[in-house]
């Protein structure tokens, strides 16, 4: 499948949508999942058009997970967690349902099941005193 340039985070990356932002640099960009399995689930993407892990450039791919290791050390020191889930799916069989490669961070709480992946979306305001958190303690 070709990379599709008008995929949902295609148009975030060009300003087309809008999203809860916790932290760019010039090869990434690090915001809040409008349909958080737990409180705190941030998504970290690569700004190169790449479909899945497997198309995107080595370079890229450092990008991408130093990005993720910085996030997560952030929801780490501003949400306080039990623990962290990093997830990251290639494909339809997968669970991708968005076509830009991206990482998830997934904060657990001890005993707290997930909500279901991708199912209901929360009001964006609602994301912001969250996003302000992880970004205070970048
Ligand atoms: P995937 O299923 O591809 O691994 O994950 C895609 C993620 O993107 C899902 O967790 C879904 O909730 C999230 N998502 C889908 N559309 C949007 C959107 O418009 N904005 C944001 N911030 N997240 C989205």
């Amino acid at each position: 499948m070709a990379y599709d340039p008008d995929n949902i985070f295609a148009k975030i990356l060009r300003g087309e949508i809008p999203c809860v932002k916790v932290y760019e640099d010039a090869k990434t960009l690090a915001f809040m999942d409008v349909m958080p399995q737990a409180s705190g689930h941030t998504l970290v993407i690569p700004k190169e058009a790449a479909e899945n892990i497997l198309d995107l450039s080595a370079e890229g791919l450092v990008a991408m997970m130093a990005t993720t290791q910085k996030i997560a050390k952030a929801v780490k020191k501003g949400l306080a967690p039990d623990g962290m889930v990093l997830t990251q799916f290639n494909g339809p069989a997968a669970g991708q349902t968005v076509f830009h490669v991206h990482f998830h961070i997934i904060p657990r709480t001890d005993g707290a099941p997930l909500a279901p992946h991708g199912r209901s979306m929360v009001d964006a305001a609602s994301l912001e005193p969250i996003a302000a958190k992880i970004r205070s303690a970048l």
